[in-house]
């Protein structure tokens, strides 16, 4: 039997093993996958114990970027990124890292909004790993610009200066996502508003963006799992608005594909995503 994993910290609410064994299942693959919670400080044992046993897996908060540090290679996309979600176990012995949180974003926005990133000019809320994964992607994926606004904005400014090196020729730019001014100035030549912070997780959650500088035109991707704040607001506004599942489906489906080659049946993995949402409600 073929063996994959998650690990992070915390994982057990993880909907990547319920979507991963259901694609297993229906290509007929004898593979199971699960969730390994590695406390901090035990990446270490971790990779050079368990992991060696396993085909592959994909990486969580908090290791994207630290894993790499034990893998013997790195695809352009996880390189440049510097994160990592997913590890494959090569058949010489080798671990080779890759990055498809920012296939899954693109293929959400295409799917969501009919958008392709080539030329669009993307907002993007939060200087955290998924923000870091998402700018790297657009602009590896020909947008013409991202601007980033986040709450700390030495994180977001620090972001950018690392997309400006990577991206010479690229429209980058920061801002504190507390100034409306400068957020609007952002928000005017924005196509697409894509929120990568944790606000929304809670049902409390304020909405990370001040609701009067929504616009109809401008779709609005919140990689959380479920209706926020900020998702009401834009339907409200009337734009378009779409949720994190298409992106979780997506960036799974690349995993699965890299590790057995074959098609991921996406829409049994869609709707594993959301019968397990649906009963957390
Ligand atoms: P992270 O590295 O911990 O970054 C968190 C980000 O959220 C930072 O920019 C942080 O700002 C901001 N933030 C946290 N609390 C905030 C608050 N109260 N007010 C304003 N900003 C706040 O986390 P991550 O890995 O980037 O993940 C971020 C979100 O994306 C999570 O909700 C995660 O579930 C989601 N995600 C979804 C997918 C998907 O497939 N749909 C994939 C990856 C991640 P500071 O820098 O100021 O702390």
């Amino acid at each position: 039997m073929e063996k994959y994993a998650i690990i992070g910290h915390p994982v057990g609410h993880s909907l990547s093993p319920a979507m991963h064994n259901a694609a297993f299942a229906e290509i007929g693959l004898d593979a199971d996958y699960r969730a390994f919670d590695v406390e901090p400080g035990n990446l270490e044992s971790f990779m050079e114990g368990l992991a060696k046993e396993l085909n592959g897996f994909n990486v969580t908060v908090p290791y994207k970027s630290a894993v790499a540090d034990y893998l013997d290679q790195l695809d352009v996309g996880a390189a440049t990124a510097g994160s990592v979600n997913t590890v494959k176990r090569m058949d010489d012995g080798s671990s080779q890292g890759y990055s498809t949180d920012g296939y899954g974003l693109e293929k959400a926005l295409e799917e969501s909004f009919g958008v392709k990133v080539a030329g669009k000019n993307f907002l993007v809320l939060g200087a955290g790993g998924a923000a870091r994964a998402a700018c790297f992607h657009l602009l590896a994926s020909s947008a013409a610009s991202v601007s980033i606004a986040n709450r700390t904005f030495n994180k977001a400014e620090a972001l950018a200066d690392e997309l400006k090196r990577q991206f010479p020729i690229a429209s980058v730019e920061a801002a504190p996502a507390s100034n409306s001014e400068k957020l609007a100035n952002l928000v005017e030549r924005a196509d697409v508003l894509v929120q990568s912070t944790s606000l929304g997780l809670r049902p409390d959650d304020p909405s990370p963006f001040p609701k009067e500088l929504l616009r109809a035109d401008m779709p609005v991707f919140d990689m959380i799992y479920k209706r926020t704040r900020l998702i009401e607001d834009a339907g409200k506004a009337g734009a378009l608005a779409a949720n994190g599942i298409e992106m979780l489906v997506h960036q799974g489906a690349k995993s699965f594909e890299i590790w057995t080659g074959k098609n991921a049946p996406v829409a049994t993995m869609r709707r594993v995503v959301e019968n397990a949402l649906a009963k957390m409600k």
